[in-house]
């Protein structure tokens, strides 16, 4: 079997080998298994349906929300001599009659359906009648309410798998590997646990980086100017972001094109094809382009602006480099983007789903202040356990030294627990650098002992450290309607000095006044405690009762 498999890889599609995990999926189906199969972007997904579909009698089922993209796909497989259409809104009722006829009269190898066809009772009652063993449910995180692009249409599979004659295996392929999303799709579509075919996720052609503090309008100058002659992505969050930068690059004289979902369809389409056809070097758009599109010779990414999640960010990033040569994928940061993403999110998001989005967009805030290795924070999110750092990346070729900063960790988190854990990141670093805004003066915080104890640091520098400290799992956030953030295990440790922190990036620690009244009344209850072991050694206890929280952590 698997023999044939092979043959058909090298005449069909010219390949010499399998790649990691495509022989797997391939004979699982064979078996007859419903299987789930998460590869990254690129790792060469449709091969494990396009093969098998081959081998099979009948017509495999091919389920994909990507209308745009399903001529390309099935245009290519007739080239390539293989039996395969399409039935989506773009034709005409009556061409898509005329097709599913053909379709039912077992004409094709492989059909390829938009998702919302499956709720015509028409439709599904034509499928009923045709031989279909193999059903490939493609981008399958849709199906899962906790993906990152959920499609309520994607929820009718399962009933319109019931009312088929025979019983289909089942492949479900997504590169969104977060175990919840795995869960449900495998609930959803009938997979067993141990039907999972996963290859590990490191994309060892890509390093990634974060750059931090920099205007990104001059970095993304002076990055084209070194670049010329790549091909590259440029991600923007917003229409308006995507049509600026446009303009702005095409005077510049680039090559340029665009896209996002305000432009008519026509307009997308031939942007889209003038990108894939080499005849612009350069991309500006939205999330909304890229999903299934297959240009090997990307060399870099640039999301201009935070990307909303760690899925969306791996899925658009791994859209470089598919030709295995080294390419590039940047995030450019800036603390504001979080707070336009929090718009984006809350404006188009019903609030009992929110929290989630929120959830994930500290992910991404995570990913951008961490100083551990980019592509294992990756990994990590995506559960794998077993990584190490790649030494491509920003952070593994930062060669900057570390410095601790215990003490000032310290001090943050102090100030979280006398505000009560309840409390948000930004009241917190106004807190912590002495502001005299009116809520913090409501709530009594100027009566608080960590009341300005940073008062040498800009709020924006404190905020960062509390970011970094999320980053570090020593501070935990709570996503509620107003995200508070509250001190974790690690934190608490860290109060307890028995765990130390260390900061590249630290901000020159204003040199802590000795005159400050705190410190000398600190130094004083340090001696005095000396010998307490389990005594904090930098929290400040004016009053009893945070002594004995502190004591109790
Ligand atoms: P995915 O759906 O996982 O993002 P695709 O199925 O679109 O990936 O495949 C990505 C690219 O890899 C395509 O250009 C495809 O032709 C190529 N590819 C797939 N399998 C192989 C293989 N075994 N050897 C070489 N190239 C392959
Ligand atoms: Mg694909
Ligand atoms: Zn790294």
């Amino acid at each position: 079997m698997l023999q044939k498999a092979n043959d058909l890889l090298k005449t069909y599609f010219g390949y010499p080998a399998f790649r990691e995990g495509q022989e797997s999926a391939i004979s699982a189906v064979l078996e007859r298994k419903n299987t789930l199969c998460v590869m990254p972007t690129g790792g060469g997904k449709s091969v494990c349906y396009q093969i098998p579909a081959l081998m099979l009698p009948g017509t495999t089922v091919v389920i994909s929300p990507l209308i745009s993209l399903m001529k390309d796909q099935v245009d290519s497989l007739v080239q390539l001599g293989i039996d395969a259409t399409y039935i989506n809104s773009s034709l005409t009722n009556q061409e898509a009659s005329e097709r599913m006829e053909d379709a039912a009269a077992g004409r094709y190898k492989l059909l390829y359906i938009a998702p919302e066809r499956l709720e015509s009772p028409y439709f599904t009652g034509q499928l009923g009648k045709m031989d279909i063993p193999l059903i490939a449910v493609d981008e399958a995180h849709c199906i899962s309410q906790w993906g990152h692009d959920f499609r309520p249409s994607y929820r009718h599979i399962t009933k319109m798998v019931d009312g088929l004659a025979g019983e289909p295996v089942m492949l479900a392929l997504t590169a969104t590997a977060t175990p919840m999303v795995r869960e449900d799709i495998c609930s959803s579509l009938g997979i067993r646990k141990d039907h999972e075919v996963i290859t590990g996720f490191e994309r060892k052609n890509l390093s990634f980086s974060v750059v931090k503090g920099q205007d990104r309008g001059k970095y993304l100058k002076n990055f084209l100017k070194q670049n010329k002659s790549e091909t590259g992505i440029i991600y923007a969050a917003t229409r308006k972001t995507v049509d600026q930068l446009y303009e702005n690059l095409k005077k510049g004289g680039l090559s340029v094109s665009r896209y996002h979902a305000g432009m008519s369809d026509a307009d997308r389409y031939s942007e889209q094809d003038r990108f894939l056809r080499d005849e612009s070097a350069v991309m500006v758009a939205t999330s909304a382009f890229g999903m299934g599109i297959d240009k090997s010779n990307i060399r870099y990414v640039i999301h201009y602006q935070l990307p909303r999640n760690m899925e969306s960010y791996y899925q658009e990033a791994g859209r470089a480099g598919r030709d295995g040569l080294p390419s590039s994928c940047t995030v450019l940061y800036s603390p504001q983007d979080i707070q336009v993403q929090r718009f984006l999110i809350e404006q188009s998001i019903e609030p009992n789903r929110a929290a989630a989005e929120l959830e994930k967009l500290q992910g991404m805030a995570d990913y951008c202040h961490t100083e551990s290795c980019l592509q294992e924070t990756i990994l990590r999110y995506f559960g794998e356990t077993e990584t190490e750092p790649c030494g491509r990346c920003g952070n593994c070729t930062d060669t900057r030294e570390s410095e601790d900063v215990t003490k000032e960790a310290q001090m943050v988190l102090s100030c979280i627990i006398r505000m009560g854990q309840r409390f948000g990141k930004a009241i917190t670093a106004q807190v912590l650098t002495g502001s005299q805004n009116k809520k913090i003066l409501e709530f009594g915080f100027d009566k608080l002992s960590t009341y300005g104890i940073m008062e040498n640091w800009s709020a924006k520098d404190a905020g960062s450290l509390i970011e970094f400290l999320i980053s570090e799992d020593m501070i935990g956030v709570e996503h509620g309607t107003f995200p508070t953030i509250y001190v974790a295990a690690k934190g608490k440790e860290v109060l307890k000095g028995l765990r130390q922190v260390h900061r590249k990036a630290a901000v020159r620690s204003a040199e802590i006044s000795t005159k400050d009244p705190l410190f000398e009344e600190l130094r004083a209850l340090r001696k005095q405690l000396a010998d307490e072991a389990s005594v904090p050694p930098f929290v400040i206890f004016s009053d009893a009762s945070l002594k004995d929280m502190c004591l109790k952590l």
